[in-house]
């Protein structure tokens, strides 16, 4: 699946066309909106066209086409602006790119543990759940300076589309199912890479290099099960 948001990323504001429209919702021919999803939140933002303005409350994939869910019963044509929310991305794109430094010290400090789940919030928090069978929790605490250390350094982040048989023979590339992105009509899978630390499949939104992010904190490591633990993380 190949996402405008994935190419170009720093474009929040876009001219395009209605494709499809119902009351209530709509379909473009390109869209800036990150749909949610790999525990990234869905962008928020506002759809404009002249004389008017409907807030994006939600979006649905139906057959191949991703809905705008509107605030409004408008049924729109014609030419609309797609603004998305700019603070709400950076925050999202921050804790995004901040869970894949968590995940990468946890990956090389645990024997190759792996991420069973991820949700970020708006609150510019996130939490990580990795299976970490017999972890010290003050283990997974003191990750907190190596973090923030990869963070100061400005390391700068790459995408790659890498064939999903390749991506499925190297270690970790794929390190949970529930954030893989489906491969793209080609056959391939997105990774991104933290230069000389990590590479990932994900289809979220990144920041281009760690210094974008501001220093993080962890709030909590807590026991799920005698297999795994829960990493909160926090913007400072
Ligand atoms: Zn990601």
């Amino acid at each position: 699946m190949h996402l405008f948001c994935h190419e170009q990323p720093e474009t929040l504001v876009l001219e395009t066309d209605v494709s499809e429209a119902r009351p209530g919702r709509v379909t473009l021919a390109q869209s800036p909106f990150y749909p949610g999803g790999g525990g990234q939140l869905a962008d928020r933002g506002v759809v404009r066209w002249h004389g008017g303005e409907a807030r994006v409350t939600g979006f649905e994939y139906a057959a191949g086409k991703l809905w705008h869910l509107l605030d409004n019963q408008a049924e729109l044509s014609g030419k609309v602006e797609a603004v998305v929310d700019a603070d709400f991305r950076r925050t999202m794109r921050q804790l995004h790119t901040d869970t894949h430094i968590l995940n990468a010290l946890v990956f090389q400090s645990f024997d190759g543990a792996l991420v069973t789940g991820v949700q970020m919030a708006e609150d510019g928090t996130a939490r990580m759940d990795f299976d970490v069978p017999g972890a010290d929790n003050d283990r997974l605490r003191a990750l907190e300076g190596p973090i923030n250390d990869i963070i100061r350094q400005d390391v700068a982040l790459r995408l790659v589309y890498v064939p999903m048989h390749e991506a499925q023979a190297e270690r970790g590339l794929i390190r949970s199912r529930s954030v893989a992105p489906p491969p793209t009509p080609d056959g391939k899978i997105r990774i991104v890479e933290i230069i000389g630390l990590d590479r990932q499949a994900c289809g979220g939104t990144h920041l281009t290099s760690t210094a974008g992010s501001p220093p993080i904190r962890i709030l909590k490591v807590d026991n799920k099960g005698r297999h795994n633990r829960r990493v909160r993380i926090g913007l400072a």
